[in-house]
């Protein structure tokens, strides 16, 4: 393990957070799937990261109950139910925006479910590929809203955002009628009062954006 991942574990370790470093995402895998009883109810957000993992479907599959917003046919009001009962679940499963090297944790988000599920949830479990890895915290909010907010915008294209088409934040004019902005809430973690409540598993690879 490079100094600079050992340093960040090491970071989180004194604000409380329990810090894991896999070196791949089937590494990651099999460690969500050790940490997550086959019992538990869980949370989701969106998330290339979580995608990739294919971690949702192996959960399902061996009988966790997992809130699934994105399930497809289900209806707005069905989605959003969905988002409610995840941020009461038993674990919140999600990605970051973006860390810090001090080890602030950095999440955007439009709906607010994420934002609910990460701040109170019994257990949550944050993947983070080590693309996401800023200098310091100014850094990493300008990562979130400047490069992961549009590209998800793109990803999502039915957000009729300023930054939809170039990628380009304008939050001057964001709040104008005609658009409907994404990044509503910005959730930083500094610290956590309950040991080990929130888990970051750190992948020695470029995962999400
Ligand atoms: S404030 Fe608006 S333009 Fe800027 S990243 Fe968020 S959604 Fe895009």
């Amino acid at each position: 393990m490079d100094k600079k991942i050992e340093n960040l574990i090491n970071n989180w370790r004194r604000r409380n957070i329990l810090g894991f470093y896999c070196q791949n995402k089937d590494e990651a895998v099999d460690k969500i799937l050790n940490i997550i009883p086959p019992s538990a109810t869980i949370g989701i957000s969106g998330s290339i990261t979580l995608d990739q993992m294919a971690i949702v479907r192996q959960l399902e599959e061996r009988g966790n109950k997992v809130f699934n917003q994105y399930k497809s046919g289900i209806s707005r009001e069905d989605s959003l139910q969905l988002r409610r009962l995840g941020a009461a679940a038993d674990y919140y499963l999600t990605s970051a925006n973006a860390v810090s090297e001090k080890g602030e944790l950095v999440f955007f988000s439009g709906w607010g479910n994420r934002t609910a599920g990460i701040s109170y949830v019994k257990n949550v479990i944050v993947v983070c590929g080590i693309n996401k890895i800023t200098p310091n915290l100014e850094e990493a909010i300008k990562r979130a809203r400047e490069y992961a907010t549009p590209l998800n915008c793109k990803r999502l294209a039915n957000w009729n955002t300023p930054c939809l088409k170039d990628g380009i934040c304008r939050k001057e004019i964001c709040l104008l009628p005609e658009y409907k902005r994404m990044c509503c809430q910005i959730l930083i973690i500094e610290a956590e009062v309950a040991p080990d409540r929130l888990k970051v598993i750190l992948v020695g690879e470029n995962l999400g954006f």
